[in-house]
């Protein structure tokens, strides 16, 4: 059978139907009130495909169509809840923009529509003819944590074990890289130990760098929930959402936080708050960080950080108060020149005082991405897939055991991470990338020099939903996916829970899930053999489970998507097959880590300072974060929704203090340019003192805020500092946008 034919038979057994579960009756939330061309004769469930959350929805379809959706109000996450995104989750499959078709740029420059068996042909084409001219190495990938497990653990071996490449890297370098790192030194492997009902269960609940009512809503309904009247200290250089609600905030001077939690350690230390019983039992390196930590003295810290010795007192002193006490971090910290560090100071405090593996507790990094959590364990990227190491030999034989595979196609060598892939392209060692549901040229730090890098590639693949991205106008060929709710798979959550994702629309036109696209690429370089039983993605999970046995987040005892569907998504661990196991749990209750000694570790750094120094010309700290809980990162999908978009300014703004703006003699709603050494934005001035005088504030998802950034990175997790740069603001006037 020829390539092309190989690709046909594909393609017809790749159109599949919906789901056809009915997983529950209609009804409920109202649906009675729908007009009658709404109202659902079937409901499927599906997790949600913005955030980490996983909040869990019932789509609803009327002869075959999705027409609305639902929160599902008995899921152990959301109970009922979602946010706007959520509420807007189909909106983006009708968009106009969509990829129908393959196109491949012709000879004159233009994007001539093809078919698949053309497509996947120029694509395997272009792949070898860069590695012919340049080495195997100078092709790489772009993953993304948007896509369900199987596809990413697909796409990782159809790239490396079929197509030879050694560099791959994900999206989720740009948000929990530094969890990763931190997690992994600390407790011996990458272990969230939390569930959401650890924020219903606090009497104490610390957020650092997390904008929790904003950035993941539900969570901060869960906290909402505490019966408690916890304590909520919101550690945030700017008076957020999140810390306007707080009884205490520590408006922390930006890049102070690591300076001051090693102050919260002194003081706790000084306050014996200190749990002995569990130190001496379950960890190593106490005295060294006590030894560390005496010399971040209250005035210290207090001269680093901009905050009152009083505030450092009462924030020690009601953690050292408190029954249960929960820290939790995310982008704040994470996108942070010591990112790592300052993650391992969070997670000293839990362990300092104990609260860890109890309700209520934990060192807790909030992920963003909904299946961010899968591509730690399985995107086979910068790790081996599950979590091992590509250049330990058992690992790669161990691997190449489980999937039936020639060990030499495993690589030997571990990835560049994504920065050095960009650099890689500058210095021509990268000459062709394969991009997947990620908008690298809007979102990646220092966004000048990434315009231009992509703009010299040899090669330059995208594989995304739509044709208009930042990205994919540059490709030389696009490769129409599918989206959410157009595929099957598997979702984790920021929690651990394995979730189900369903089909509940055709894609339009030719696109197809990105597990097919990956298995006609993988045809059309003649090692589809090598992937055979990689036929569906209910049977990679089979594989998932066989890779996880014996890891940390071992859940080999899960039989089946019949049994995710069953218990409505399971965290992991889950070891043993047929246990009860509660719906919500925690790790590390019985005190053992992950490290051979089964101690988790303290770890200390001493504060190094942030990359770019403030100056006359540039005197202001420009932050970057999430503007509303409408948008989605770059604005491909939530964009696509008139609901969301009448829910976010349709101008950029950039959050100013009075003073700050009196100054430049800037006005409100004024037109201004923030300007950094590395480029500029038009922007509407925000007057408000929230964001703290010497300070600005812009949300990440505008196109141009990339701009600004300053590409600097965390050394331990190579993550990208987007929080902080040196800016000015000057006046345009009132008309110049
Ligand atoms: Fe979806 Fe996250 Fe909103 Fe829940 S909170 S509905 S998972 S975007």
């Amino acid at each position: 059978m020829s390539a092309r034919d190989r690709a046909r038979a594909l393609l017809r057994r790749h159109d599949g139907p919906l789901t056809r579960e009915l997983v529950r009756a209609p009804g409920g939330h109202g649906l009675g009130q729908l007009p009658a061309d709404r109202v659902p004769d079937r409901v499927v469930r599906s997790v949600c495909g913005f955030c980490s959350t996983g909040c869990s929805l019932d789509v609803h379809l009327k002869d075959g169509r999705a027409v609305g959706l639902t929160p599902t109000t008995d899921y152990p996450v959301n109970l009922g809840m979602a946010c706007p995104k959520g509420w807007e989750a189909l909106a983006p499959l009708a968009a106009d923009d969509r990829a129908t078709t393959p196109l491949v740029r012709d000879r004159r420059g233009r994007m001539a529509a093809t078919d698949w068996p053309d497509a996947t042909a120029c694509f395997v084409a272009g792949v070898r003819g860069v590695q012919q001219r340049h080495g195997p190495d100078s092709v790489a990938f772009l993953s993304t944590g948007q896509i369900p497990t199987e596809e990413m653990a697909l796409l990782g071996a159809v790239a490396k074990f079929g197509l030879g490449m050694v560099h791959g890297d994900g999206n989720t370098r740009q948000c929990m890289a530094t969890a990763v790192s931190a997690y992994k030194e600390s407790f011996g492997s990458d272990a969230p130990p939390y569930t959401y009902a650890d924020f219903e269960a606090s009497d104490v609940v610390v957020l650092v760098g997390s904008n929790l009512a904003v950035a993941h809503p539900i969570m901060w309904e869960r906290l909402s929930r505490n019966p408690n009247d916890p304590e909520l200290i919101v550690v945030d250089p700017r008076r957020t959402e999140t810390a306007a609600a707080a009884t205490q905030h520590l408006a922390v001077r930006p890049k102070g936080d690591l300076e001051l939690l090693y102050g919260l350690g002194h003081l706790l230390i000084a306050r014996d708050a200190v749990d002995h019983e569990f130190v001496a039992a379950h960890t190593s390196g106490f005295e060294a960080y006590a030894e560390h930590v005496a010399a971040y003295t209250p005035g210290r810290v207090a001269e680093a950080t901009g905050l009152d010795i009083e505030e450092l007192h009462r924030c020690a002193d009601a953690i050292a108060r408190g029954r249960a006490v929960s820290l939790w971090w995310t982008m704040g910290v994470n996108q942070s020149h010591q990112g790592t560090r300052t993650a391992q100071a969070i997670i000293d405090l839990a362990l300092l005082t104990g609260n860890i593996g109890r309700p209520g507790t934990g060192a807790n990094s909030i992920t963003g991405q909904c299946n961010a959590m899968g591509s730690r364990l399985f995107s086979n990227t910068t790790g081996l897939l599950g979590g091992r190491d590509f250049t330990d030999p058992d690992h790669r034989a161990e691997v190449a055991d489980i999937l039936d595979l020639d060990v030499a196609t495993v690589p030997d060598r571990p990835s560049l991470a994504y920065d050095q892939i960009i650099e890689g392209i500058a210095d021509g060692r990268i000459r062709g990338l394969w991009v997947i549901a990620t908008n690298t040229a809007h979102s990646w730090i220092g966004q000048a020099d990434v315009h231009e890098l992509l703009d010299r590639l040899d090669l330059l693949v995208v594989q995304d939903l739509y044709t208009t991205t930042e990205t994919a106008r540059r490709a030389d060929i696009i490769l129409p996916a599918a989206g959410w709710g157009e595929k099957e798979g598997t979702f984790i959550n920021s929690e651990r829970r394995i979730s189900r994702i369903r089909k509940v629309a055709q894609a339009p036109g030719q696109a197809l899930a990105d597990f097919h696209i990956f298995r006609l690429i993988a045809e059309a370089a003649g090692c589809g053999g090598t992937f055979r039983s990689w036929d569906s993605p209910e049977a990679v999970f089979d594989l998932l489970r066989e890779l996880s046995r014996g890891r940390p987040f071992d859940f080999s005892g899960i039989s089946g998507y019949e049994e995710l569907d069953r218990a409505g998504g399971i965290q992991w661990p889950q070891p043993v097959a047929g246990a009860e196991v509660d719906t919500e749990r925690r790790l590390f209750a019985d005190g053992v880590f992950h490290h051979p000694d089964g101690r988790a570790r303290f770890v200390i750094a001493d504060s190094r300072p942030a990359a770019e120094t403030l100056s006359a010309r540039r005197p202001l700290v420009l932050l970057t974060g999430r503007g509303s809980s409408s948008e989605w990162h770059t604005g491909t999908r939530t964009g696509k929704s008139a609901a969301l978009r009448r829910l976010v300014p349709s101008d950029p703004y950039v959050e100013i203090a009075p003073g700050d703006a009196a100054e430049r003699g800037i006005r409100p709603h004024d037109w201004v340019e923030v300007t950094s050494a590395r480029g500029a934005m038009r922007a509407r001035a925000f007057v408000t003192p929230t964001v703290g005088t010497g300070r600005v504030f812009v949300s990440m998802h505008h196109a141009t805020t990339n701009r600004l950034t300053m590409p600097s990175f965390d050394p331990q997790s190579r993550q990208p500092a987007y929080k902080h740069a040196a800016v000015d603001v000057r006046r345009l006037g009132n008309a110049a946008g």
